[in-house]
């Protein structure tokens, strides 16, 4: 990707993955469909309460999961990204700006949306970072990306990209969850999931953000910030 060129990029994009780009929680549908809501959620609230760490509901809500790769590729037949997501992938191509993906979640999961929407190109301009999925058999099993107690630290590595530069970047962040404050905590430019957690952490906290509701909104305020960078 662009990420390479020597020549630092006025700003780099990153963007959180479920809930921002899938218009889905993939996580839920799958754990779901294997351990059931109620259990599911008494995990979640489990972590909610600070019994448990992100890292631990991620082993237990995963290692739940008993269902084929096919039967997951089935059951998320329907799941879907924004379709106006390539549309910023296409103008980050066009004007040299590195893109990447920060995901808690896992990368067989990512791709498999991502392959039914972008092209070649698209797919491999993108950068991503997220959790590795082993699945044998039925057995569902996560390789986390880092030592963290989040299993991912997703600002982490947003700053490792924007490390790379001789002269560091702006930093544009799209979210709409709760684990995407610290990651909205590095970034010059905001953009949060009208309405959804990261909004409201925002509204509360008199953070400065763009709510959006969809990418094409995102592609117009690429070109504007551009423009003033
Ligand atoms: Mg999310």
């Amino acid at each position: 990707m662009a990420a390479t060129d020597s020549t630092s990029p006025k700003f780099i994009v990153m963007s959180d993955f479920d809930g921002t780009i899938s218009l889905d929680d993939t996580g839920n549908i799958l754990t779901d469909a294997s351990m059931g809501k109620e259990r599911r959620e008494a995990i979640d609230n489990e972590y909610m309460e600070g019994k448990i760490s992100f890292r631990e509901l991620q082993i237990q809500e995963w290692s739940g999961v008993n269902l084929t790769w096919e039967t997951a590729v089935e059951l998320l037949k329907d799941s879907t990204i924004d379709p106006h997501f390539a549309g910023v992938v296409d103008w980050c191509i066009a004007h040299k700006i590195p893109l990447g993906i920060v995901s808690a979640g896992l990368d067989k999961l990512i791709d498999l949306h991502f392959e039914h929407s972008l092209t070649k190109e698209q797919l491999e301009y993108m950068e991503i970072f997220s959790n590795k999925l082993i699945v044998v058999g039925d057995k569902w099993s996560i390789r986390f990306a880092d030592d963290s107690e989040l299993g991912h630290d997703k600002a982490a590595s947003i700053k490792k990209v924007a490390d790379r530069y001789e002269v560091a970047p702006k930093v544009v962040f799209i979210g709409d969850g709760i684990s995407d404050v610290a990651s909205a905590k590095e970034a010059d430019y905001l953009f949060a999931k009208r309405g959804l957690d990261l909004d409201n952490w925002c509204e509360k906290n008199g953070v400065k953000r763009d709510p959006f509701d969809d990418f094409a909104y995102i592609t117009k305020r690429l070109e504007e910030i551009s423009a003033v960078l």
